[in-house]
């Protein structure tokens, strides 16, 4: 109830009062910002995935500028010889506005990761998204398989079935590159699982078809009972260190991040920037206010 009352009321509180709670997960606003963030993960041995973030899109214009947006950051990243990747989401593209132009957009960016020999992952967004999301990563993994990859949601019902669909488009030699996490919005009963212990259960299937279909996997989550079963997993395979890495968001649990880090595992770090932060971290304080509370936390715990 208070984390409800709480994440309500966000947005009409001050954006500088806002941003004493956003910090410690949003690297800033500019891409000089973005960069400084990815280079002191970078000096910690920790890869990095860039998110520019965006409000909700209502014109073709917006899409355009947000397609040219993400083309000056490869650009800047890649020139400046970060070592990370790229995530985008597609509603950002144009991706309720126009299908077909989200399309000539995304392809757009990933040719341009493609000339920098970099990589970008398609954020999987809420369940009126799904299907078009997987259509884009179905066609352009076809067209550039090194080059781009998919977030899978655990707590879908769907989604085991999806994961059997599309082992089945793996035509050449590089595995299909997914991120698997829980799942951050809030979707009806018959649509995603519920309760932890569901959606905890399913992660874990999925992780295992993965890796006995010989996908390659970031393993996003900050639970620790996910990460010990996962590691647990990956031992009795005896899987190779080259088909999977750990991915955490910017600020959270970094005790965890570094405890997996000094094991000898891949991490990536997804590091959000850009002038919309505000709206970013109100929206998603509604969509799921159990942050709110982490957020609180991060007031009083720095570090
Ligand atoms: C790299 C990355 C990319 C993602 N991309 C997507 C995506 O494309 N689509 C999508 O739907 N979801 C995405 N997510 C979000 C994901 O679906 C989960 O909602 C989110 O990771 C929380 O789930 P969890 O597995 O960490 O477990 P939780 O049970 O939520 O968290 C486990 C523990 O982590 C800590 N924790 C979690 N969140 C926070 C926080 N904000 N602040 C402080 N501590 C925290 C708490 O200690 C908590 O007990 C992504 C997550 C990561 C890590």
């Amino acid at each position: 109830m208070l984390n409800k009352l709480i994440a309500n009321t966000l947005p009409y509180m001050p954006k500088k009062l806002i941003w004493i709670f956003s910090k410690r997960y949003i690297a800033g606003e500019t891409i000089e910002d973005g960069l400084k963030a990815c280079r002191e993960l970078n000096q910690q041995g920790i890869e990095v995935t860039v998110d520019l973030l965006g409000e909700f899109i209502s014109t073709i214009e917006q899409a355009e500028e947000n397609k040219n947006k993400y083309i000056e950051i490869i650009e800047r990243f890649t020139s400046e010889g970060i070592i990370g990747n790229f995530s985008l989401k597609p509603t950002m593209f144009g991706l309720l506005i126009d299908t077909n132009i989200c399309f000539a957009n995304i392809e757009e960016v990933i040719k341009k990761a493609v000339e920098k020999n970099s990589f970008i992952r398609i954020d999987m967004e809420d369940s009126q998204c799904v299907d078009s999301e997987l259509d884009i990563y179905r066609k352009f993994q076809q067209k550039y398989p090194a080059h781009v990859g998919l977030v899978i949601q655990a707590y879908l019902r769907r989604t085991k079935n999806d994961l059997i669909n599309l082992s089945e488009i793996h035509v050449n030699g590089t595995p299909l590159n997914f991120r698997l996490c829980k799942g951050i919005y809030v979707e009806p009963k018959h649509i995603a699982f519920k309760t932890y212990e569901e959606v905890c259960e399913h992660y874990l299937d999925d992780l295992n078809f993965m890796l006995d279909n010989h996908m390659y996997i970031g393993i996003a989550t900050h639970d620790k009972f996910l990460v010990d079963s996962a590691l647990n997993i990956i031992k009795e395979k005896n899987i190779d260190k080259t088909k999977y890495e750990f991915q955490m968001l910017y600020g959270v649990t970094p005790e965890l991040r570094t405890s997996i880090v000094k094991q000898g595992y891949k991490m990536r770090v997804y590091v959000p920037f850009g002038k919309d932060w505000f709206g970013y971290s109100t929206r998603r304080l509604k969509e799921n206010p159990k942050i709110a509370s982490h957020i609180i936390k991060a007031l009083f715990f720095r570090g």
